[in-house]
């Protein structure tokens, strides 16, 4: 039988009939692979980008221990806006939860995932925003390339700001919809967009709340405007914004007074929230009742994990308990905001916990994040392709966790750097 298909159909056949030419074969196809890969990786490191990860050794907080650096170090760069990934409120939830609903689901939610803990955060959510219904997912990321594709169609149309979320473009890509690009929070070039879709069915305007390089904050009251105007719907992705935003942190939405003339909200449970994952949308029952239909992430991936839900249920009690934290965070964001202006440092944003120190150079901002570490502060520079040439930045992140002498500290380092790097007198 073997001999007969070799003879019919040559050489790939030959192949597996002697295992030693197809072993040889397997190897020369990976050393191709290798050599390639090599190359591509040489060229991110001579690019300047390449990414290295520390390795922290402890919980996530204001204070962490990094492997090779002694001591504590203090931390501004993680999104974990109010401090609570190590809450000790959230921690027990998450136990209580693994507990009393186990480690996972082992299903996606539509066959046997769904367990009452899931129905709870989802009501618990859109109450939160003030939506009628939630869905949730494995991650925002999720949540941004699942809802596209499954609302709009080759009829509607989607306008997206040329600066949203790489999940949002991913997304965008995944979706079927005339598309439109209109560039970083320009109204005019909004609404020029917006002429040019009237002839589509929806017109469904696409943009975070506040982007996350920068700091900046959507304008969404003007956006609503445009949107009325144009008779258009407005999806906000409030990642950076959730928790903490607004008088009672709400969002971007109740910052600007907003609420109920933004359509549909995607935020993530693995920022403020408790930081541990998951992502959801709320907004119309509609809409969340057809994604749970047709949203091929929610459809064909696993269950959130009820101690990562017992966990974010937690952060939004606290959260709607009191609006006590997202106040502190505002006033230590004014501390450092303010410290360093006054200190000749240009920093960009509004009032946003993401401080981005502007810098320009891209050397510049990473041997100056180099010799902030060196002082035990961890903030991160950024540059090109991440941000515009000419604009690196090291960007701090203010939690709520951190103290007023945390602040003086890092504002304390930022001076003896910026000055021997003659970046301030
Ligand atoms: C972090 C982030 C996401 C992804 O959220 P995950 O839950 O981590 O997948 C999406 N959009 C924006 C704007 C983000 O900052």
């Amino acid at each position: 039988m073997r001999g007969r298909a070799v003879m019919l159909s040559g050489r790939v056949l030959l192949a597996a009939w002697r295992p030693g030419l197809g072993r040889q074969r397997a190897r020369s196809a990976l050393a191709q692979l290798n050599a390639v890969l090599e190359a591509e990786l040489e060229s991110i490191r001579n690019a300047g980008t390449w990414k290295n990860e520390r390795i922290i050794t402890s919980r996530q907080g204001p204070h962490i221990n990094v492997q090779g650096s002694e001591g504590a170090i203090l931390n501004f760069c993680a999104n974990n806006y109010l401090g609570l990934s190590s809450h000790p409120a959230v921690v027990q939830s998450g136990i209580e939860a693994l507990d009393q609903y186990g480690a996972g689901l082992s299903s996606v939610r539509f066959i046997c995932g769904t367990q009452n803990l899931h129905k709870n955060l989802e009501a618990k959510i859109a109450k939160f925003h003030q939506r009628e219904d939630a869905i949730l997912y494995a991650s925002c990321f999720d949540a941004n390339t699942g809802i596209f594709e499954a609302l709009l169609t080759p009829e509607d149309a989607l306008l997206s700001d040329e600066l949203n979320h790489a999940s949002i473009i991913d997304g965008v890509r995944l979706c079927k919809a005339n598309k439109y690009r209109y560039k970083h929070m320009d109204l005019a070039d909004l609404e020029a967009k917006l002429q040019e879709a009237q002839k589509h069915r929806i017109r469904l305007i696409v943009t975070d709340g506040v982007f996350s390089m920068d700091g900046d904050v959507a304008p969404l009251k003007e956006i609503c405007d445009l949107s009325d105007k144009y008779h258009a719907l407005v999806f906000i992705d409030e990642c950076h914004a959730t928790g903490f935003l607004g008088p009672n942190g709400r969002g971007t939405d109740e910052l600007l007074g907003v609420m109920d003339r933004v359509h549909i909200v995607n935020s993530t449970l693995g920022k403020a929230l408790g930081g541990a994952a998951g992502g959801y949308t709320t907004g119309p029952k509609a809409v969340v009742d057809l994604l749970r239909q047709r949203s091929r992430p929610y459809l064909f991936s696993n269950t959130l994990p009820p101690p990562v839900v017992g966990c974010a249920s937690k952060a939004l009690d606290l959260l709607m308990d009191n609006n006590d934290i997202a106040h502190t965070m505002a006033s230590k964001v004014n501390r450092f905001r303010s410290q360093m202006t006054a200190a000749g440092f240009s920093i960009g944003g509004m009032d946003h916990p993401i401080c981005p120190v502007m810098l320009g150079d891209a050397r510049l901002a990473s041997a100056m994040a180099e010799d902030m570490l060196q002082r035990g502060i961890y903030v991160i520079g950024f540059s090109f392709p991440v941000v515009p040439k000419g604009k690196a930045r090291i960007r701090v992140q203010i939690s709520a966790s951190h103290s007023d002498q945390d602040i003086n500290r890092c504002v304390q380092a930022f001076l003896e750097v910026g000055r021997k790097h003659g970046v301030i007198p």
